[in-house]
């Protein structure tokens, strides 16, 4: 018998991520992983046994869009902000993803790969990361500081040995970057097709030629090419060119949902980003959060409407759908997501999944993570109660594991605040 060492969640319900209904059933981990799931499984005198009758245990969830260094949204803020700072607030926000259930993300520009390995060795705790380390952008992109003033304002992400700079212009440069974001530790290449923004913030944009290059050089690297793009023109660009996944994006015509499905491409429709535009966030404060360049003419309940729209025309029509937030400093809030995207239209069982299995599907990992099932890799939150009300998930998370491991644990409060058990 080798039954030294098993973990046993027993008495709950299982959403295992597959599409299927929750059902009870008792879920037994050894080591890493999930060895059997099942009910009146036989328990021995070396399990480890918790009780987790009225709670529900899922896969632990993806969040495929963060920047977990942080975005310091007023310009003087972002200006003051020792360098250091940046890396030191990652260990915070890496820790509240965690806490959130969140075991596997991307970081979608900023985290390099120091912050990467610090992870993986254990040094601070975090979910299991992809990073793309930079954003390639054009000159007078998303990246690019410069201002009508003739100052140049802080970019998101200053660059620095272990993140190059990434502007890049033509064929031959957009090449230069992604080898150079792949040398610095890269596992995927984002590119800005746009600037931020608007649907029509498109007065600068990366063009076809461009962006077969980086499509090309990905896929020579074997790596997925993630696309920030808000218009209908950017989105059929980046899928046209192999990208294998479409984040924000605004407005969506029918030849972009038909492209989308052609290819399989991911919709990451960071619906957090426009939802408190729908609540009436005017001009003013986006201005302010953005900090540099934003479009104050578009009208962000006017843009946040289209990009509802959007999204429940590309859910319907079946386009395949993984959640990401965009959170950078508001890491912990994420499953805000999960209640956004079923404002725009899924079921509670959708949102999750897009949290889940289709999310996993997107980062390439989905035969090792996203559901639950055996031979999978122990990463599991329990919830108490069930998963439908998805706007309480958050407070009603019990523990958390990565990889058999428990590495948060709520003391049953409702506070965000809990201490974490650490590996
Ligand atoms: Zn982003």
């Amino acid at each position: 018998m080798t039954n030294l060492n098993r973990l046993v969640l027993r008495g709950g319900a299982v959403f295992d991520g597959t599409g299927s209904e929750p059902y009870a059933a008792d879920v037994v981990v050894e080591g890493r992983q999930i060895v059997a799931i099942g009910q009146g499984i036989e328990v021995g005198p070396a399990d480890a046994v918790v009780d987790v009758a009225g709670c529900t245990v899922l896969p632990g969830m993806f969040d495929c869009h963060v920047h977990v260094l942080g975005i310091e949204p007023r310009l003087l803020d972002r200006l003051n902000e020792p360098f250091s700072y940046q890396f030191y607030n990652a260990a915070a926000n890496l820790r509240r993803l965690v806490e959130c259930g969140i075991t596997s993300a991307r970081d979608c520009a900023g985290a390099d790969l120091g912050v990467k390995q610090a992870i993986e060795s254990g040094v601070i705790a975090g979910p299991r990361l992809q990073i793309s380390i930079t954003a390639l952008s054009q000159t007078g992109g998303h990246m690019d500081g410069m201002t009508p003033s003739s100052n140049w304002v802080v970019p998101y992400y200053v660059p620095h040995p272990g993140r190059p700079d990434s502007i890049a212009d033509g064929v031959t440069n957009v090449r230069k970057v992604v080898r150079q974001s792949l040398r610095a530790g890269a596992d995927f290449v984002k590119v800005l097709a746009t600037h931020s923004g608007s649907a029509r913030s498109e007065k600068t944009r990366f063009n076809l030629a461009e962006l077969a290059a980086i499509g090309e050089e990905a896929a020579a690297q074997g790596v997925a090419v993630a696309t920030h793009a808000y218009g209908s023109g950017p989105v059929k660009d980046a899928l046209r060119t192999g990208s294998r996944s479409i984040e924000h994006v605004a407005d969506l015509d029918d030849e972009a949902i038909e492209l989308f499905l052609e290819t399989g491409a991911w919709l990451v429709p960071t619906l957090s980003l426009y939802r408190p535009h729908l609540d009436g966030d005017g001009p003013a404060e986006q201005r302010d959060r953005i900090g540099h360049q934003s479009d104050s003419r578009v009208d962000p309940r006017a843009k946040a409407e289209l990009a509802f729209a959007s999204f429940r025309r590309a859910h319907e029509a079946g386009v395949r759908i993984a959640m990401g937030t965009d959170f950078g400093n508001r890491c912990g809030d994420n499953l805000a997501e999960l209640s956004a995207m079923e404002l725009g239209g899924m079921t509670p069982t959708q949102a999750l999944l897009a949290a889940t299995s289709s999310a996993a599907g997107l980062l390439g990992v989905a035969d090792e993570r996203g559901t639950l099932e055996v031979g999978k890799a122990a990463d599991l939150v329990v919830v108490s109660g069930g998963v439908s009300a998805l706007g309480t998930l958050r407070e009603r998370i019990r523990r958390v594991y990565q990889d058999g491991t428990l590495t948060f644990e709520s003391t049953g409060a409702a506070s965000a605040a809990e201490p974490a058990g650490r590996r």
